[in-house]
C-alpha cells in the first residue's frame, strides 16, 4: 500500500528525525503492507513548533472562513471515500461495506457538522455588564486509537479547527496509513500550513513526547484507561487541559414488554460490528429471568449471521481483530469466561481460521455480574448475557462496573425506557434502538473519561472563556 516516508509538518512531508520504522500489517492475512517512520521527540517538537507558529493566524481567521475550509476538507474525504475505505480495511481488517458506511461515512458526517457549527456558533455572549468571548485554547495534541482510524481523528481535528486551534496528531501504531490519507486531504483542502500536523510513531515515544510537550495546551486522548490515567497525570502536573475518551462496558437493558427479538438482534449486531472493537459496544445484555432462555436462543441465532471471513469479500460481516496481541487478549478473556463458569452458547477460544487475527463470534450465557467477562472491557466479538430479577436489580447490574460510556434500553414504551435511562450512570443511552447522532455529546461517566466529543459540546472542549466587564 501507498505510504509516505515522512511526517506532515508545516504543510509539507518532511523526513523523520530518526531511523526507526513501524510496520503496518494486514490483520486478515498477517502480511506487512507498508512501513511508516516512527517519530521521536525531535519530530514532535518540530510539529508543535509549526502548530504554534500557525496558531495566531488561524485563531484570527474569521469563523466563516474556517467553516469553508472544514467544508472543503469534507469534500475531499467524500471524493476519496473508496480509497480511504480500502485503506481502513487493509490496516484494521474492517469488512469493506462497514468501512465505507461507517469508517468513512461517520467522519464525513462529523466534518459536515463542524463546517456548519463553525459558521453558526456564537463565539461571544453578553452576561449582565460583561461580554464573554470564547477563544481557542491553543495547540492541541491529539492521540488516537486504531479502532475507528478516521473517525477518531476527525472527532478531534474538526472541532479543534472549528474553534480556531491548531493540531498535532499522533495516530495509533496499527493504523497510520488512514492518518496519512487524512493529512493529504487536509493539504488538498487548502488548510493553511501548520494548522494540522501529523507525527506517526509509538505511544511511549512520540505519544508521550506530545503529551509532555510544553507547547501543547490541550491533550485530547482516546484509548485505554491505563494510558488515559498516565496522560491525565502528565496534564495534571503541567496544569494543561486534557480530554480523555476511555473504555466502556455498556449495558443493553431489555425490559419486560420490549420487542425481544428486535432488541436481541440489534444488541448482537452492535457487538459484532467492527468486530467488537467499539468503545461503546453493548457487550452486556441484561434480560429479565422469565425471558432469559428465549433471549439466549435468539442471540445464538442472531450471531450465526456473523461468520468471520475475508473483509475484502463482499458480504463478509465480521473481520479479524486488529493485531495478534488483541487476538490473544480476547481469546484469553473467552477462556476466562469458560473457567469462571459461564455457558458458551456460540464461538469459543479456538481460532476459526488458520491465518489472520480472527476470533470466533462468541456469546456467553449464565454470566454473573462479578465475572471478569462482565466487568472488564474485552474489545472483541464477545457478548455476555446476564439475567435480572426486577428493574432495581437490572439497574444495579447496569451501573455495577467502573465504566459509563454507552448503553441502551428497550421497553414497551418510550416513557418507561427513558425513566430507566435517567437512572443509568452513563454518558449515552439509545432508547428502543435510537440511532447514533453526530451532534450528541459523546463521552463517559466514571472511568470512561473526562470531557465530551462531537457536536456543540465537543466544540466547547476546544474553547476557553475571557470576560470583559463594562
Ligand atoms: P492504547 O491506549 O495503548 O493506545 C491508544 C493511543 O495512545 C495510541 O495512539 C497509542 O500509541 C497511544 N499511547 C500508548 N501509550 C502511550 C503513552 N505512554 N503516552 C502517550 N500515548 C500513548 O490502546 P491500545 O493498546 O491501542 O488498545 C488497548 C485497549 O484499549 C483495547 O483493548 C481497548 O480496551 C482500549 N481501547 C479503547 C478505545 C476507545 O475508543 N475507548 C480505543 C482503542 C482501544
Amino acid at each position: 500500500m501507498k505510504a509516505h516516508d515522512g511526517m506532515y509538518i508545516g504543510g509539507e512531508w518532511r523526513p523523520a528525525a530518526g531511523p526507526d520504522r513501524i510496520e503496518v500489517v494486514n490483520p486478515a492475512d498477517e502480511r506487512v503492507i507498508a512501513g511508516v517512520p516512527a517519530g521521536t521527540a525531535e519530530d514532535v517538537d518540530a510539529a508543535v513548533r509549526a502548530a504554534r507558529a500557525a496558531f495566531p493566524g488561524w485563531a484570527a481567521t474569521p469563523p466563516a472562513e474556517r467553516a469553508a475550509l472544514i467544508g472543503a476538507l469534507r469534500d475531499v474525504l467524500v471524493a476519496r471515500k473508496g480509497e480511504i475505505a480500502e485503506t481502513v480495511t487493509a490496516e484494521l481488517g474492517s469488512p469493506l461495506g462497514f468501512a465505507e458506511a461507517v469508517h468513512v461515512g461517520a467522519p464525513i458526517a462529523v466534518a459536515s457538522s463542524y463546517a456548519e457549527l463553525a459558521a453558526s456558533y456564537t463565539f461571544e455572549e453578553r452576561l449582565g455588564n460583561s461580554t464573554v468571548f470564547l477563544e481557542p485554547v491553543g495547540v492541541v495534541g491529539a492521540i488516537t486509537p486504531w479502532n475507528y482510524p478516521l473517525h477518531q481523528v476527525v472527532a478531534k481535528v474538526a472541532p479543534a479547527l472549528a474553534a480556531g486551534c491548531t493540531v498535532v496528531l499522533k495516530p495509533a501504531e496499527d493504523t497510520p496509513l488512514t492518518a496519512q490519507l487524512f493529512a493529504e486531504a487536509v493539504h488538498e483542502a487548502g488548510i493553511p500550513a501548520g494548522v494540522f500536523n501529523l507525527v506517526t510513531g509509538t505511544g511511549p515515544v512520540a505519544g508521550q513526547a506530545l503529551a509532555e510537550h510544553e507547547g501543547v495546551d490541550l491533550v485530547s486522548f482516546t484509548g485505554s484507561t491505563a494510558v488515559g490515567r498516565k496522560i491525565g497525570a502528565i496534564a495534571g502536573a503541567a496544569v494543561k487541559r486534557v480530554a480523555l475518551e476511555l473504555g466502556g462496558k455498556s449495558a443493553n437493558v431489555i425490559l419486560p414488554g420490549a420487542d425481544l427479538a428486535k432488541a436481541v438482534a440489534a444488541g448482537v449486531g452492535h457487538v459484532m460490528n467492527n468486530t467488537g472493537q467499539s468503545c461503546n459496544a453493548l457487550t452486556r445484555m441484561l434480560v429479565h429471568r422469565d425471558q432469559y432462555e428465549e433471549a439466549v436462543a435468539l442471540a445464538a441465532a442472531a450471531v450465526a449471521k456473523y461468520p468471520s471471513g475475508d473483509p475484502r469479500e463482499p458480504g463478509t460481516r465480521l473481520g479479524p481483530v486488529v493485531n495478534a496481541g488483541q487476538r490473544d487478549r480476547v481469546r484469553g478473556y473467552i477462556a476466562k469466561g469458560v473457567e469462571e463458569g459461564a455457558r458458551l452458547v456460540a464461538g469459543g477460544p479456538d481460532a476459526p481460521h488458520e491465518r489472520g487475527y480472527f476470533v470466533a463470534p462468541t456469546v456467553f450465557a449464565d454470566v454473573t455480574p462479578d465475572m471478569t467477562i462482565a466487568q472488564e472491557e474485552i474489545f472483541g466479538p464477545v457478548l455476555a448475557i446476564l439475567s435480572y430479577e426486577d428493574e432495581d436489580d437490572a439497574l444495579r447490574i447496569a451501573n455495577g462496573t467502573v465504566y459509563g460510556l454507552g448503553g441502551a434500553v428497550w421497553a414497551a414504551d418510550t416513557e418507561t425506557a427513558v425513566a430507566f435511562a435517567r437512572r443509568m450512570d452513563t454518558g449515552q443511552v439509545d432508547i428502543n434502538g435510537g440511532r447514533f447522532n453526530v451532534l450528541a455529546p459523546f463521552g463517559g461517566y466514571k472511568q470512561s473519561g473526562v470531557g465530551r466529543e462531537l457536536g456543540p459540546h465537543g466544540l466547547g472542549e476546544y474553547l476557553q472563556t475571557k470576560s470583559l466587564q463594562f
